[in-house]
């Protein structure tokens, strides 16, 4: 079985590792293959240094290397490098960079520096983490460079900020006027990203944010027709539970694009291609209202490892109610 998954950093990644959880106990799923389109619009230069903060916590967490009560970042991190640099008064320094995160840094930007594509780059972080042994292919979703700004106003007008410094300085508080996609106008699928999507037996959308994870990888060109032509079926799991984000502040990246915070919400956002849908027990009235869509309750609080990889099963079961010739290698 071959399947496709969009995602963002921290609920894409525990998803995914509950997903990979889920195929190793299922006999008939040890075959299965999965290509993750991860999301771009996050990346940063810091320090001359690329970063691509969601690609990197997929890796970490699919590779056994994340902090896990963080969620992102390194485990066992230490912070020498960036007491150095707050020493020489270098800034930023509201984003959080370890020692051994900085080593990914160092060595991303040194063969993106030899004119390898952000895709051939992934591919070698990706071996060193053995994505490639339990069978996943992480693909950023554009190797030309997306990043998403957001247009403020702290009391002397509006201007744009780099999504990071309104999510992690501004701590998403300030209230945020739009997104721009910098450079989505002139981004290209990376290779590999559509015909994924095309020839998946299953799409997966992970409870990734809705506006700035899953919503920008819309925005590449040919994403979204490819999910609206794909003969898969396409599931969602809900990033929302009782209309509140499990964490971060997605309501306040909905509120800003002008869409309430519930899980209907979110699911009208996909309207166009998505066939099923998983809420949580506390958005069950939703399950229970007719409409085209197939919307399932159940829990989604991805606790642990076990309770993601439930839900992974939850959400690959109802792809398979809604295609059931779906092959199962
Ligand atoms: P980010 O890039 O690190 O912000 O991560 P993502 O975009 O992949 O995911 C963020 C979203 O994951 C947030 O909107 C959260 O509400 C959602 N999320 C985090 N943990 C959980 C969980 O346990 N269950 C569900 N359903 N959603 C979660
Ligand atoms: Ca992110």
């Amino acid at each position: 079985m071959r399947i496709t998954a969009l995602a963002g950093g921290v609920g894409g990644a525990r998803f995914l590792r509950g997903l990979l959880t889920h195929l190793g106990r299922v006999p008939e799923l040890s075959g299965a293959t999965v290509t993750v389109i991860g999301n771009t619009g996050d990346d940063i230069n810091l320090f001359g240094l690329r970063v691509c903060p969601d690609l990197d916590t997929v890796l970490y967490t699919l590779g056994g290397g994340i902090h896990e009560g963080q969620g992102w970042g390194r485990d066992g991190e230490t912070h020498a490098v960036q007491a150095e640099l707050a020493a020489y008064g270098a800034t930023p320094q509201w984003f959080g960079l370890g020692d051994k995160d900085f080593g990914t840094h160092i060595v991303r930007s040194q063969w993106l520096g030899q004119g390898l594509t952000l895709s051939e780059v992934t591919a070698r972080l990706a071996a060193r983490w053995g994505l490639p042994h339990r069978g996943v292919t992480l693909l950023p979703m554009s190797d030309s460079p997306v990043e998403t700004h957001v247009v403020v106003d702290e009391g002397e007008g509006p201007r744009a900020v780099h999504f990071q410094e309104w999510w992690v300085r501004m701590r998403a508080a300030v209230p945020a006027q739009r997104f721009i996609a910098v450079g989505m106008d002139r981004a290209v699928a990376a290779p590999g990203v559509l015909d994924a999507i095309r020839e998946a037996d299953v799409v997966l959308l992970p409870p990734s944010n809705p506006v700035v994870s899953i919503g920008i990888i819309l925005g590449v060109p040919g994403v979204r027709d490819a999910l609206r032509g794909t003969t898969a079926p396409v599931v969602g799991v809900s990033p929302l539970i009782g209309g509140a984000p499990v964490r971060g502040h997605a309501d306040a990246c909905l509120t800003a694009i002008g869409v309430e915070s519930t899980t209907r919400a979110v699911a009208g956002l996909y309207a166009d291609f998505l066939d099923g849908w998983l809420v949580d027990d506390a958005d069950a009235e939703f399950a229970a209202s007719p409409g085209r869509l197939a919307v399932r309750a159940r829990p989604l609080l991805m606790s642990d490892v076990d309770a993601a990889a439930d839900i992974a099963g939850a959400a690959l079961q109802l792809a398979g109610e809604l295609r059931p010739t779906t092959p199962a290698v």
